[in-house]
């Protein structure tokens, strides 16, 4: 599993141990998968931040991911995996949604009443309504307060000419740091 372009996965730490087992199943059928998108800054982040928006995404707490899958060298995204046409897709692509659905606690947007089947959550904005709140608070306030790792690693790039040797070093390990970042 890694992210898309080198960027970090970002999820809350209570999502970890879900994203770990997509993580494993992937592993298992011999797919990749690249996150397009996980953790989502809402729209009007800190100043109402108590303010819930009126679709409670998993996305917005750090409770969902997003995804393409790279198989076989081909990247499967969202139309070829709508359920109509699962039996053109691969055995392994196949297994690997089935391990997803065959899991209690993951839920595949493929199932949605709206087919999302780039899509997987925990269902936390339904089953725990409050846990969805307090996490979605959370995730503003930590994210407020951090730095992604690929963003410190642009500012180090683009202040390169004014760094010396050690600084430049560290910005080396930063971009070696920047490809693993991805991975969970
Ligand atoms: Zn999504």
């Amino acid at each position: 599993m890694r992210a898309h372009r080198g960027r970090q996965i970002l999820v809350h730490r209570d999502f970890l141990s879900v994203a770990d087992r997509i993580n494993r199943y992937a592993v298992k059928n011999h797919l990749h998968l690249v996150i397009t998108q996980s953790y989502r800054v809402p729209d009007k982040p800190v100043r109402n931040a108590i303010v819930q928006p009126a679709v409670k995404s998993n996305h917005l707490a750090g409770h969902a991911l997003d995804f393409n899958m790279v198989y076989g060298g081909h990247v499967f995204e969202s139309q070829e995996m709508m359920q109509n046409l699962f039996h053109r897709l691969p055995d392994a692509v196949i297994h690997f949604i089935r391990d997803i659905r065959a899991d209690p606690l993951i839920r595949w947007g493929g199932d949605f009443t709206t087919p999302d089947p780039v899509h997987l959550d925990d269902g936390v904005n339904i089953l725990n309504p409050e846990k969805w709140n307090a996490h979605y608070r959370e995730c503003i306030t930590d994210y407020a307060n951090a730095t992604p790792k690929w963003r410190r690693w642009v500012m180090l790039k683009r202040n390169k000419s004014g760094l010396d040797h050690r600084l430049g070093h560290n910005s080396i390990n930063m971009q070696s740091s920047l490809s693993c970042s991805g991975k969970l």
